[in-house]
């Protein structure tokens, strides 16, 4: 273990969705810059062991990282801003601890003693920092705590954070506080008292930050020198350790912001480690802005489209692609319930992502259907796929080709559970999670735009295609060209015959990052351009 890793804990205040990920984020990918080691994890205060059975609806997109867990979209930010694989561990939910910390006492491990709040949870929580510091070799471990301060679900994991220094040397430990700074408009001017009261709340826990991050609106920045005065006289901080951060355009420029924000000067008290070399985050924001003329349209046919954040992951790989090809992006969202031909055929390419439960899959289907008969581009992510292997059936004459998952009579259940599956349907932990890897076929599309014939990507599934039926899924249009080692499951399909229809089990989405497209989008991108 390294002994001489440094934490940082980043707080929110005044309300919630202030930006306090992206900011710890950034703040990583800064210290990255520097050449620094450096890791995170959140601690979340729910009480849900995992994100797993949340409602995509109210919760937005389940990330899945590559040990498997499923987890908030949060650990989707970390891994695009620090290019570093989260695991299990890189989250905390009150729930999971909770659960752990009643496990232990069940099975007789405190010896006896009353099991308490502190130190028990505060230990608990604590030891994740140290376990996850020394799985990541860490130089720096980051810990973003969700929710609020003041909330009473969270208080654990503050006073776990308050203890900590004592554990690691204070000067070891920088405390960041992220609130907003409303404008009123009426008298013109910021008003820091919210600020103030979320500074107090987070005092009154015993912890006087490091550093505060200032969220304001971005038209009006240019008349707040005095926030900084303000909160540096009523909250105990340094004058030069409250950064001023306007609302970005692109959370990617957020990075770029902090620094000419001031993010350096109380990150360089705490570790002097030279300056950042940002260039990776300046070309990318060129190529945010870059405004190019084409337009390329892309239909996501989705059941969630009232919550975008469903399908982050997703979009965010769609922008990465198109800011790489030098495209300009049009995501069209295609209500999966109402789809018809006309959807499909205004858009340049169509996207099925990943999905559970009936609704909407026969809109899906018939996307992958227009898809195959009229060679439009498309991109089948896990149910994706599915729907695709089941229109090819349907299209070589099976008719009432299905998934198990829905409604497949035994002699067309295209989609199936396999043997060893069964009878595990209704529990969680009889999913195909995390990384597998796959081999792809010699000479494939898909073989051709990874540039390789071996791949790793992340799961997230129960059912499989039913190889039984492959003369029918042949015969439809689409071959397999990517399978597990041992050709029993299939990994990747593609349509020979169409300029660009690749789909594949895994979500390779998970693994795009905004300055490295990942080739399954790029190719589809690239595809719409080149029409
Ligand atoms: N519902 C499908 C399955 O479980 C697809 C899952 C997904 O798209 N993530 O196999």
């Amino acid at each position: 273990m390294k002994t001489n890793t440094k934490y940082i804990f980043v707080t929110g205040g005044v309300i919630s969705g202030v930006g306090k990920g992206i900011m710890a984020a950034s703040i990583g990918a800064i210290l990255k810059a520097k050449g620094l080691k450096v890791s995170m994890q959140k601690c979340d205060p729910y009480f849900n062991v995992d994100a797993g059975l949340l409602n995509p609806r109210e919760h937005g997109e389940c990330y899945v990282t590559q040990d498997g867990a499923e987890t908030d979209l949060d650990l989707g930010h970390y891994e695009r801003f620090l290019d570093e694989e989260m695991t299990g561990n890189s989250i905390w939910t009150s729930g999971k601890l909770y659960k752990k910390l009643i496990d232990a006492e069940r099975n007789g491990e405190f010896g006896g003693k009353t099991v308490q709040l502190v130190p028990h949870v505060t230990g608990l929580v604590q030891q994740t920092f140290l376990d996850n510091a020394k799985y990541f070799g860490s130089d720096v471990h980051i810990v973003e705590i969700g929710g609020t301060v003041g909330d009473l679900e969270g208080s654990h994991f503050i006073e776990a954070i308050r203890e900590f220094p004592v554990k690691v040397g204070r000067e070891n430990c920088l405390f960041v506080h992220v609130c907003y700074v409303p404008w009123l408009s009426t008298s013109e001017e910021f008003k820091t008292k919210p600020a103030q009261n979320s500074l107090r709340d987070l005092r009154e826990f015993g912890i006087v930050p490091d550093m505060v991050v200032a969220r304001m609106d971005v038209d009006k920045i240019v008349k707040a020198p005095h926030v900084a005065v303000k909160l540096a006289t009523f909250c105990g901080v340094r004058e030069d350790a409250v950064v001023l951060m306007p609302d970005a355009k692109s959370v990617y420029e957020v990075p770029l912001n902090a620094v000419k924000g001031g993010v350096l000067a109380p990150l360089e008290r705490f570790i002097d480690h030279g300056d950042p070399d940002m260039t990776q985050w300046e070309e990318l924001v060129k190529s945010i802005e870059a405004n190019p003329e084409k337009i390329v349209k892309i239909g996501l046919v989705a059941k969630y489209i009232d919550n975008t954040d469903t399908y982050l992951s997703v979009t965010e790989a769609l922008k990465a692609a198109a800011w790489k090809v030098g495209v300009k992006l049009q995501t069209v969202w295609i209500d999966a319930e109402k789809a018809t031909d006309k959807d499909f055929e205004e858009v340049d390419g169509i996207v099925v992502p990943g999905g559970f439960g009936v609704r909407g899959v026969e809109g899906k289907i018939a996307a992958a259907t227009y898809c195959l008969k009229n060679n439009k581009p498309y991109l089948g992510l896990c149910l994706g796929m599915q729907t695709a292997v089941i229109a090819a059936a349907r299209i070589s004459g099976l008719k009432k080709a299905n998934s198990e998952e829905f409604d497949a009579p035994k002699d067309a259940n295209v989609i199936y559970i396999m043997e060893g599956q069964k009878g595990k349907e209704s529990t969680g932990g009889t999913m195909r999670l995390g990384n597998y890897q796959a081999k792809l076929k010699k000479g494939s599309k898909i073989a051709e735009l990874y540039g390789t014939e071996k791949v790793v990507e992340r799961h997230r599934h129960r059912y499989e295609v039913n190889q039984k039926f492959l003369a029918e899924i042949e015969k439809g249009g689409l071959i397999v060209s990517g399978t597990s080692p041992d050709g029993k499951l299939v990994e990747f399909v593609e349509a020979p015959e169409c300029d660009y229809f690749v789909a594949t089990q895994a979500h390779p989405e998970y693994k795009s990052r905004p300055y490295r497209a990942h080739p399954m989008f790029e190719g589809l991108i690239r595809a719409v351009t080149e029409e």
